[in-house]
């Protein structure tokens, strides 16, 4: 529980606007509106307030006329709270869940982080030091997944895709859910109350959040897996089909050419010249297709060993990533459009 009196306010503010900095700079790089963003900002105050002012008491009117202002705040109040807020911005925005988490985990845990700081240096008790240390740590694991392995960034998004490496959006909201319910049970653990129904309450709490993040980790795994290796399979096989089709148009025109005919025949007639020129012409142009074939042959070989290395889709002049529909069109395109245009000039 947190009292509510000034210095308490105090913190719990300043953590509040650093929270909001967090969470709008990371979801305005994203790509979502500055306006709606502050306005979900809105309703999570709104429902973290009377979450944690009105969850879990005996509601009387009495409580509500002259106790919601100066009665302590109960932080699983303020989560459910705050967790119904988010609900509904996502629902009136019909914006992406996994997303929003995404932009919300690391300014939660910093947050968390900053509030305890903050009780910890008004206290001084050891118990806010643990949670400090906790939630800092979550707050910098969080932060080393977005900047390193890219997580939660939709711009890396495709590019990850293409390499055919993991991706993972929930993946910060994820790992926020399971660090902060993991710190909250070592917390309980060694504050225990037996006895007290609203302990076996807390516990229960994270320990249902931690079972159904886990739970949720390795299902979004599997969706992402499948996503992210449609595109891949996708060029590989026009590649391969692209391939064969070379190979058989190759056989052809080797059929056809008038000197290989003429050779299986055995003989060549070399009175009749006029013959000869003819001969010697459709050989010429048969060479030439041949020559423009094989040369796409080497360019998707080219292609298909940059699919396994992880190198394909990337521009060999600017190194910018090739939009995914030109590289449908053209699987072998090794410029991006804007180099592309250049070169033709
Ligand atoms: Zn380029």
């Amino acid at each position: 529980m947190i009292d509510f009196e000034a210095t308490s306010i105090a913190i719990i503010l300043f953590a509040f606007l650093i929270f909001i900095f967090a969470y709008w700079k990371d979801a305005t790089a994203e790509g979502f509106s500055s306006d709606r963003i502050f306005d979900s900002v809105f309703m999570i105050a709104i429902g973290s307030f009377l979450g944690g002012k009105l969850l879990f008491r005996n509601l009387s009117v009495d409580y509500i006329k002259y106790q919601l202002l100066t009665s302590p705040f109960i932080l699983e109040g303020i989560l459910i709270g705050g967790a119904l807020a988010v609900f509904f911005a996502i629902k009136k925005n019909r914006w992406d869940g996994w997303k929003i988490g995404d932009m919300l985990a690391p300014a939660l845990s910093m947050y968390q982080a900053i509030l305890f700081l903050g009780f910890f240096i008004r206290t001084g008790q050891l118990s806010m030091l643990i949670l400090l240390s906790g939630f800092g740590s979550l707050t910098f694991f969080i932060r080393y997944l977005k900047t390193n392995h890219k997580l939660g960034s939709s711009t890396r998004y495709f590019e990850l895709k293409r390499l055919n490496r993991l991706t993972f959006t929930g993946g910060l909201f994820a790992t926020y859910l399971t660090g902060s319910s993991l710190i909250a049970i070592l917390f309980l653990l060694t504050h225990q109350n037996f006895s007290n129904w609203f302990w076996w309450f807390q516990f229960s709490f994270y320990f249902f959040i931690l079972i159904s993040s886990l739970f949720l980790i390795k299902r979004r795994l599997n969706i992402e897996g499948i996503k992210m290796n449609s595109f891949i399979e996708k060029i590989k096989s026009i590649l391969v089909r692209r391939s064969k089709q070379i190979d058989k148009d190759i056989n052809d025109i080797a059929e056809n050419d008038p000197f290989n005919v003429e050779a299986s025949d055995g003989h060549r007639n070399e009175d009749e010249l006029g013959e000869e020129v003819q001969d010697n012409q459709q050989h010429g142009i048969s060479e030439a297709i041949k020559g423009e074939l094989n040369d796409e042959k080497d360019m998707i070989k080219k292609s298909l060993s940059k699919l396994e290395k992880g190198t394909y889709g990337y521009c060999i002049k600017c190194g910018k990533a090739i939009s995914e529909d030109r590289l449908k069109a053209n699987p072998t395109a090794e410029y991006c459009m804007a180099c592309e245009n250049k070169i033709a000039k």
